[in-house]
């Protein structure tokens, strides 16, 4: 089994709907993302993806939340943006478009030196 790790970041505002405390309130975070892919079987390359590829995909995605309320942007105009929430949809997202064979077998995202969640589809 071979696993890749690319990893990107972004800034961004969220409150979480609902919950009693601090967090209900509006703060921000510099995030940081972790993604790992898994498969058996390398390319003809010797690569199981691409981590240019990979990581300009990771990029693309978390670019839309970055320096913006996440509460004002799908699916975090609906979802909590938790943590939590954040991992699953990154995860889901970056699993489409996996070359064959490919997995994402996690998402880890840190939203403080002390707070970390990991998505494991
Ligand atoms: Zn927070």
């Amino acid at each position: 089994m071979f696993e890749v790790i690319v990893e990107a970041s972004f800034a961004a505002a969220h409150s979480l709907r609902g919950y009693q405390g601090k967090c209900a309130q509006l703060h921000g975070h510099n995030f940081r993302v972790r993604l790992t892919a898994e498969g058996e079987k390398l390319n003809e390359l010797g690569l199981l993806v691409d981590f240019t590829v990979l990581k300009r995909r990771l990029r693309q995605l978390v670019e839309r939340f970055d320096h913006e309320n996440l509460n004002e942007i799908p699916p975090f105009d609906v979802l909590n943006p938790s943590t939590e929430n954040i991992a699953r949809y990154l995860a889901v997202e970056m699993q489409t478009g996996m070359p064959e064979g490919v997995r994402v077998s996690s998402v880890w995202v840190q939203e403080t030196d002390a707070n970390i969640a990991v998505y494991r589809p």
